[in-house]
């Protein structure tokens, strides 16, 4: 840490300390937190609500700060977005262990120079002593700095692996629809990127499924927005169960999903998107109070074969056109390249 970064920080403290002092409160660990916080003007909500409680007649009490503490410090472990932040920590402590080292392992060499040219020039016996004790003064002060490094080594070496454990949740949280815990578009788009890529350099054909549940909005409309949601992670389980693991299921977004399955010929897509339809129109929605049965859900399908020379969005284009032409057949049907809709509607 830079010695003006290291003044400011000891300028924070010594204010956050102040302030605890003039309401008397006793300065825990996490009441000393929210206050530096505070001062160092990090988070503007903290700031506001810490106004409004100063503005206050009855000024700081310790109760305020602990309410305040509730609202504003998130517990470090979950809170993601302070990542980085605890990862620049960490890197900040790892760089002064270093530093100290450094400092004094350069120092101690200097000694070893210092004696060196001493010996060589010819010293007196006192001079000897003198030197031989100094040198062994040196090399307990280097062991404990050397020590010192490898016990922040040790222990930052446990807070990375944690730290990355933390970032990978929080990747795979990012690829996934928070509604229906399955992939989310961004996760679809990334993998579809790959699978083309592949496919461009293999004769593996590559099937896309797009699906679009009938008639969403009238549940949403009849039902209420629960039940709404309750179709989406219907559906959502519906597909999973169907695929393998080597295919994506995701929501594209809304009521409509995709599905990606690398070396499919489009009579294996077909058959599966067939086996979706059925599954899903076979799932019968209950209202949760009574138990009555609230309707069927339909969805209608659209299935394509990457086609050599086709970019992401092309593919996506033509596929979402067979399921426009399934939709135009009177939906709860699977049209696939062109082809005429290969399930009955009532089926
Ligand atoms: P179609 O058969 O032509 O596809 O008709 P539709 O009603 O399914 O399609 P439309 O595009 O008219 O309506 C989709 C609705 O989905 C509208 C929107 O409010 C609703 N919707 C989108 N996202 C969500 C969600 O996360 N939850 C719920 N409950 N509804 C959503
Ligand atoms: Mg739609
Ligand atoms: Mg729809």
């Amino acid at each position: 840490m830079s010695k003006s970064r290291t003044e400011g920080v000891i300028g924070l403290a010594a204010s956050a300390f102040d302030i605890l002092k003039r309401h008397s409160i006793p300065p825990y660990p996490q009441f000393f937190e929210l206050i530096f916080d505070y001062e160092a003007g990090r988070n503007p909500e903290l700031k506001s609500a810490m106004e409004a409680v100063f503005k206050a007649d009855s000024g700081l009490a310790a109760n305020d700060v602990r309410s305040l503490l509730d609202g504003h410090i998130q517990p470090k472990e979950l809170a993601s977005s302070s990542l980085p932040e605890r990862m620049r920590d960490k890197m900040d402590a790892m760089q002064d262990a270093v530093d100290a080292a450094m400092t004094s392992a350069s120092s101690f060499s200097g000694s070893l120079d210092n004696a060196r040219e001493n010996l060589e020039r010819g010293i007196s016996v006192p001079e000897m002593k003198a030197l031989t004790i100094r040198l062994l003064d040196e090399t307990r002060h280097t062991q404990a700095a050397n020590r010192a490094l490898e016990e922040k080594i040790a222990s930052s070496r446990e807070d990375l692996v944690q730290l990355q454990r933390d970032l990978a949740l929080v990747r795979r949280e990012a690829m996934l629809d928070p509604l229906t815990r399955i992939a989310n578009r961004k996760c679809f788009e990334e993998t579809l990127g790959n699978f083309i890529n592949e496919a461009r350099g293999s004769v593996a054909p590559l099937a896309l499924l797009m699906i679009d549940i009938d008639h969403f909005k009238r549940f949403n409309d009849q039902f209420g927005h629960q039940t709404g949601d309750q179709v989406l992670r219907l559906v959502a389980t519906t597909l999973k169960s169907t695929i393998r693991d080597s295919d994506l299921a995701a929501r594209y977004g809304g009521e409509e999903f995709v599905v990606v399955l690398p070396e499919t010929e489009l009579d294996g897509a077909m058959f599966l998107a067939e086996k979706i339809r059925r599954s899903v129109y076979d799932k019968k929605l209950l209202r949760k109070s009574t138990n009555e049965i609230i309707g069927r859900v339909t969805a209608s399908i659209g299935v394509g074969i990457y086609r050599a020379g086709e970019t992401a969005d092309q593919f996506v284009d033509r596929v979402d056109g067979y399921l426009y032409e399934a939709k135009r057949h009177g939906r709860n049907c699977v049209v696939g390249n062109s082809t005429f809709p290969k399930a009955a509607r009532e089926t």
